[in-house]
């Protein structure tokens, strides 16, 4: 600059390497830092030649070397790069680097440079924690939906296998696990209800696990708390024995419904630092999903159990015999097969009740249909369909032999004496209907099957008569 001494020169070149501007002399083989790299406890010796590349981290050096390359030879006259630089005193600080080259020799050699830097360690930090964050919401927000999905699915699962395989689908795409097991709770052992992944032979479906001879087991349910370890191979009772290292991870999560243990859920990775806490907080939310599935399945089987049977007796309710027999039919008259109907009611049941009262009579009623059933054949269900009054499905029986089987109802009946009426026996009455042109229907069929009962009781009672 005309008019401004070598002095004031060098005043301005010192401000602004305060203000992070640097020189490169190419050709002198000189270098003036900027505060930056003065600070990091770098001197203008550090900085010569390719030098200064020596302070880069060393995943950065290739890059920014082939940049400054390109930079150097003209062929990019303005470079920008960020890297990271390790500092004298061993920290990483980041610099976003912006360069212009001035001049040339006149055989195209670089000549003079001038850049300046900036200290951007805290914007990157800052950048880092935004992502991480983003990438938290984003796993969270996927973890929520798969959760509210899982949710739903299990909840309109009323089948107790059926929901624990989907639990453990779904957990199967949150939590890197190789085994997992639900099993519930009956005393002191646990039965296996289901698992994924290759399980010891000892944990597989119908296994029953005695809970003091698995020390992990008995930790979580005698504690009713849910734990993420990571155990022995040998200690680890889900993996096989060949399945890996010498120590794996492992969680287990007590299943609680009301208020008490009814199950565990495991599950088991073959390596000792696979899982973490949000694993570990995964599983644990789907532990309740598993109870509260288990306890829906069993509530549902039960409800489906009491609708189907009656409570008394133990024979088929008529709720579900009409259906059956409905669809028996449906299949015979398909099939061409015969089939038929035996309804039966005991005789003078009223005279019992009145002689011996209402619970002697109820023994009657459960002795003899215990009597019945194991005289008929597993595909002939005995339903009751009302009081003392009894149905009999027959599927390919034709007239006679449902003749026969009525006989031998009454047979039975005849024979079987009770201790609670002074061993005496209660007779049975009994009709008879088969499918045929008159009676194609569960309806016409129970009709004919009721008159000809009734000809029964007409006729003297303690027999069988055919209707259709
Ligand atoms: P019949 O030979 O004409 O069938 O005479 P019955 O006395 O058996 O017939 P009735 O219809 O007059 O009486 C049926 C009796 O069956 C009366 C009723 O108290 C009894 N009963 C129906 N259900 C039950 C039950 O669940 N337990 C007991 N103990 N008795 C029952
Ligand atoms: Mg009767
Ligand atoms: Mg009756």
């Amino acid at each position: 600059m005309r008019g401004v001494c070598e002095a004031e020169l060098g005043g301005f070149l010192a401000a602004l390497t305060k203000l992070g501007v640097f020189l490169k002399d190419f050709t002198r083989d000189r270098h003036v830092p900027n505060h930056l790299w003065t600070e990091w406890g770098y001197t203008a010796d550090d900085m010569r030649g390719d030098r200064w590349l020596q302070a880069l981290h060393p995943d950065d050096r290739v890059v920014v070397r082939a940049r400054f390359a390109d930079h150097e030879t003209g062929k990019d006259p303005v470079s920008q790069s960020e890297y990271r630089v390790i500092t004298k005193s061993g920290q990483t600080r980041w610099v976003l680097s912006k360069s212009v080259m001035i001049s040339f020799t006149d055989d195209g050699t670089p000549d003079r440079m001038v850049g300046i830097d900036y200290d951007i360690t805290d914007l990157k930090r800052v950048q880092a924690d935004a992502q991480r964050a983003r990438a938290d919401a984003a796993r969270l927000r996927r973890e929520a939906d798969m959760l509210r999905h899982a949710s739903s699915v299990i909840a309109a699962t009323l089948d107790r296998h059926q929901a624990v395989a989907k639990v453990l689908e779904f957990l199967r795409s949150m939590v890197p696990y190789v085994t997992a097991t639900v099993g519930v709770l009956t005393g002191d052992s646990l039965e296996v209800v289901d698992c994924a992944g290759p399980v010891a032979r000892s944990c597989a479906p119908g296994s029953i696990i005695r809970i003091d001879h698995v020390a992990p087991y008995a930790r979580v349910i005698d504690e009713r708390r849910s734990t993420l370890l990571s155990c022995p191979t040998d200690a680890c009772p889900d993996l096989p024995a060949t399945a890996a290292a010498e120590s794996v991870a492992w969680i287990g999560v007590p299943l609680v419904a009301q208020d008490q243990v009814i199950g565990l859920l495991t599950a088991a990775a073959d390596s000792c630092d696979r899982f973490t806490e949000q694993h570990h907080d995964l599983v644990r939310a789907m532990g309740d999903f598993v109870a509260l599935a288990i306890q829906n399945a069993n509530l549902y089987a039960e409800a489906r159990e009491a609708a189907t049977r009656d409570t008394l007796t133990g024979a088929f309710t008529r709720y579900w015999f009409e259906p059956y027999a409905e669809r028996e039919i449906a299949r015979a008259r398909r099939d061409r097969d015969p089939l038929s109907i035996i309804l039966f009611d005991l005789d003078n049941f009223k005279l019992v009740n009145d002689e011996f009262g209402h619970q002697a009579g109820d023994a009657v009623l459960r002795a003899l249909t215990e009597e019945i059933t194991r005289t008929l054949r597993m595909s002939d269900p005995l339903c009751r369909t009302g009081g003392e009054e009894f149905a009999i499905l027959l599927p390919r029986a034709d007239a006679q032999t449902a003749l026969a089987i009525g006989s031998r109802v009454c047979e039975v009946a005849r024979e079987l004496g009770h201790d609670c009426i002074g061993g005496r026996a209660v007779t049975v009455s009994a009709g008879v209907a088969t499918l045929g042109p008159g009676c194609a229907s569960y309806e016409t069929l129970m009709r004919a099957a009721d008159t000809a009962l009734y000809q029964s009781k007409h006729h003297g009672r303690d027999r069988v008569t055919a209707g259709c």
